[in-house]
């Protein structure tokens, strides 16, 4: 089969459609998938920039947001049956462990990332444990549930389970534009806060209002935090939506007001930040780590999918020929919301 692997990761990147890839047997409890929709996640960055704590057998197929067809089922597998067409919950999780026991998926102590310490879907084909798959949602396409199988669920954990986002809160969406900001702006505004979204760019603040942010501010402007304290009479927001790192963080905390909280699940942009203590207890600031989604985050956010009450955002489809461009438009930034591979398209008819 065609896939894109990682034949080296860190210093010298090795990523190469190899024609002539084994299509992977699914084993017990596993099935084969037709892989019609996959997502380029910036994890799969952190894979090939060997910034994720595992270390990964090579040569690796990454992509972690999956949608496509069961072509084969393996042994013990009873529940599902070749032409099929489903999603993947990528937060692989035991069952059994005392985390998984009540229900906090995303904490087992045996959790593993389909996609990063297994092979995804950035190839023809892929194995997928049968438990961590639902049934396409029947009013979307396998790239539009694709796009949201992880920012969705992400999302959705940090601002309902973790920050406990209220209605009538304000909240601070960081980087609105990206495929997380996206959904999380959906999911802010239909919990009934009022959102305020940053991005880059005229261009993606416009967008970000489309999407129900109700005032916008532009990031690259040095006063920023000060824009959106502004837009709070002063005040700050009571919760800021984090995933950027470093280059954001303070300008996060400012933008806080007083028990506010801040949740994040990422740091592309540096993981080691600064933070003034005096300003976290005097302001009485509680600092909220997200990671990934439960699988009732998964099956919530893929409900309200079905309900059409969340919608996806693809900025862009491409072939696997071309994930090497569609990599480095979501390191520039040059995107607003999804950028997807659809392995059945032909080089030439992938567009961005
Ligand atoms: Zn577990």
């Amino acid at each position: 089969m065609r896939a894109l692997r990682l034949h080296g990761v860190g210093g010298e990147v090795v990523l190469r459609l190899d024609d002539d890839a084994p299509v992977p047997v699914p084993g017990a409890g596993e099935v084969l998938l037709a892989v019609r929709a996959c997502g380029i996640n910036r994890v799969d960055l952190l894979t090939r920039d060997r910034q994720t704590p595992a270390s990964i057998p090579l040569p690796h197929v990454s992509g972690t947001e999956v949608a496509g067809d069961i072509v084969a089922v393996g042994p013990g597998v009873t529940d599902w049956a070749p032409g099929e067409a489903v999603v993947v919950d990528p937060i692989l999780h035991c069952g059994r462990c005392s985390f998984c026991e009540r229900g906090a998926t995303n904490m087992c102590l045996k959790g593993r990332v389909y996609g990063v310490q297994t092979h995804g879907g950035y190839a023809e084909y892929a194995v997928a444990p049968a438990k961590q798959l639902i049934r396409l949602p029947s009013n979307l396409t396998c790239l539009e549930a694709a796009s949201m199988a992880v920012t969705g669920p992400t999302a959705w954990h940090m601002l309902r389970r973790r920050a406990d986002l209220q209605p009538g809160e304000d909240v601070l969406i960081v980087a609105a534009g990206s495929g997380i900001g996206v959904i999380g702006m959906q999911i802010a505004a239909l919990t009934g806060a009022r959102v305020i979204a940053t991005a880059g760019s005229e261009d993606k603040l416009r967008k970000a209002q489309e999407l129900g942010a109700h005032a916008v501010v532009n990031h690259r402007e040095e006063d920023w935090p000060d824009q959106v304290r502004k837009l709070t009479g002063g005040r700050g927001v009571n919760v800021v939506f984090e995933h950027v790192g470093a280059a954001t963080w303070r300008g996060s905390l400012q933008a806080l007001a007083r028990t506010g909280r801040l949740v994040t699940c990422g740091g592309h942009a540096g993981f080691t930040v600064d933070m003034n203590l005096w300003q976290l207890f005097v302001k009485e600031h509680t600092i909220l780590g997200s990671f990934a989604a439960t699988r009732q985050d998964f099956l919530d956010v893929m409900r309200m999918a079905r309900e059409g009450r969340l919608r996806p955002a693809i900025q862009g489809v491409f072939p696997l020929e071309r994930v090497g461009d569609a990599q480095a438009m979501l390191e520039d930034r040059q995107v607003f919301g999804k950028l997807m591979i659809d392995p059945t398209l032909a080089p030439a008819r992938g567009a961005a």
